[in-house]
């Protein structure tokens, strides 16, 4: 009986693991989206991850609030640990326990969409109010002018904007049209998703092939202080590593999933 108890509590610690960063992303998104449900509904108009097609590329925007203070574009970021970056820096970093991770930098992300958005809704830039959301078990040291806030300060943030922008009406046909433009479709939306895919999948075949998917440089085998890694031969130009996943948690993995698979039939 214990036996049986052991092997399910292994069994779901390591699906837990093997799924836990979809999980966490599936989660940071729909929290958000609960709390501005919480905005009063006859004031504000709510899309959740919003797909729309600009210039035959697909963007997605994680949330969008319409009111007659303006079109709030919300990007959320859902990191924990340190976060550093500045308005102007390409790229921000997350840095966890000195694993350092970098990512685009979101206001220029968020800057971006609000471009798309402000050319196929034809409304000027300065009526959009780009917000950048981090979980709150993050901790924000940003030197910025933007709105970069933590998950929780959304709603607080919406309401202290009180400059009317649009007439009441406008927020009616603003939506309709935007409704328009969502591509909804689930085809059209695995579509956009193997896109990104294919992305990620170059990058994990030019580590295969030893290059740095980061600078073009080839890589090289190291040990380190917390396992072994393939780091850049650029290094310390540049810092790209990938550590090497351990044998007997490989074959775990592969247990795991092979058991989860039995489980789906
Ligand atoms: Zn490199």
């Amino acid at each position: 009986m214990e036996i049986i108890l052991f092997i399910f509590l292994v069994v779901a610690s390591i699906t837990f693991r093997i799924f836990q960063p979809k999980i966490k992303g599936y989660l940071g998104e729909k929290s958000v989206a609960t709390i501005i449900s919480f905005l009063p509904s006859n004031k504000y108009k709510i899309f959740n991850d919003l797909l729309i097609e600009s210039n035959g590329r697909t963007i997605q925007i994680d949330h969008l609030v319409i009111s007659i203070y303006g079109i709030f574009v919300i990007e959320t970021k859902n990191y924990k640990g340190w976060i550093t970056g500045s308005d102007n820096s390409e790229y921000w970093t997350k840095n966890m326990f000195g694993n350092k991770y970098k990512f685009y930098n979101p206001i220029k992300q968020n800057k971006a969409h609000i471009l798309a958005l402000n050319k196929q809704l034809g409304i000027s830039f300065n009526n959009f109010i780009p917000i950048i959301a981090f979980s709150n078990r993050a901790d924000l040291r940003v030197n910025t002018a933007y709105n970069v806030i933590y998950i929780s300060q959304i709603n607080r943030l919406i309401k202290e904007y009180t400059d009317i922008k649009f007439q009441e009406n406008d927020i009616q046909k603003l939506y309709d049209k935007i409704s328009q433009l969502n591509i909804v479709s689930p085809e059209a939306r695995r579509q956009h998703i193997s896109e990104v895919h294919n992305i990620i999948a170059t990058k994990e075949q030019m580590i295969q092939q030893g290059i740095c998917p980061k600078c073009g440089h080839s890589l090289v085998f190291r040990s380190g202080k917390y396992g072994d890694f393939f780091g850049c031969s650029n290094y310390p130009k540049c810092r790209f590593t990938k550590p090497i996943e351990r044998r007997s948690n490989y074959f775990l993995n592969k247990l795991a999933k092979k058991f989860i698979k039995s489980l789906l039939k």
